[in-house]
């Protein structure tokens, strides 16, 4: 089946749509004050999945660049992710292991990192397609912050995720367009986007 790639405006637009993620993350952190410098934790090695074609298109656009040293090992790490997660995940266990992106501590496919990674840390809210609000409390070193700086968790800044999901689920839909509802719905990790390959085009009855 033929792979998917995202047409250059729709890449260029979700990278927009990460930037602004990353300016309204830095705002509230800055309120906070909030920052991972120091942190003992990484979040890299908690267990997030994802939900999006065009975002698991536009990580291996990030992947397609790398060299094939890189590629070979990032391959290796994501093969041997998946298949630990499966043994933690058939024993009743929450994976917690480390990306296969991350390289040394740090992310090594910063511009190509996905939503979650861009928006963990800092508390947010989220009013859902349905109406339904959401309060995420942030990471636990941001909770430690709040209760120490703010009265009250409400008095805390949060980042507000509603406008930026609504953006990105709009791309989706143009992304896929009239082929959109064939499409099975996904729920990967990162590592299970890298050993599946890049995202593949649904074959139609008129193809
Ligand atoms: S998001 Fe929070 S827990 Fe994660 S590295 Fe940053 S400060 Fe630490
Ligand atoms: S993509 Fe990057 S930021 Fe996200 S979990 Fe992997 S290494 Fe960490």
């Amino acid at each position: 089946m033929k792979e998917l790639f995202l047409p250059p405006a729709l890449s260029c637009e979700i990278g927009e749509i990460y930037a602004s993620m990353a300016t309204a993350y830095d705002e509230v952190a800055g309120i906070l004050p909030l920052t991972c410098q120091g942190c003992p934790d990484n979040c890299c090695d908690s267990y997030f999945l994802h939900y999006t074609y065009s975002e698991w298109a536009y990580l291996w656009e990030g992947i397609r660049a790398l060299d094939d040293a890189r590629l070979d090992r990032i391959l290796q790490q994501a093969k041997d992710y998946v298949e630990q997660s499966r043994v933690l995940i058939a024993r009743g266990q929450r994976p917690q292991l480390m990306c296969p992106l991350n390289d040394q501590g740090l992310c090594g496919l910063y511009q190509h990192r996905l939503m979650i990674c861009r928006t963990h840390g800092v508390p947010a809210t989220l009013t859902r397609p349905d109406g339904q609000h959401l309060r995420f409390p942030g990471c636990f070193r941001c909770q430690e912050v709040v209760n120490t700086a703010y009265a009250t968790e409400a008095d805390a800044p949060t980042m507000d995720r509603t406008i930026l999901y609504q953006r990105l689920a709009q791309l989706e839909t143009r992304f896929l367009g009239g082929k959109k509802g064939l499409f099975p719905r996904i729920k990967l990790t990162i590592a299970e986007m890298i050993v599946a390959g890049p995202p593949k085009d649904i074959k139609t009855n008129r193809e």
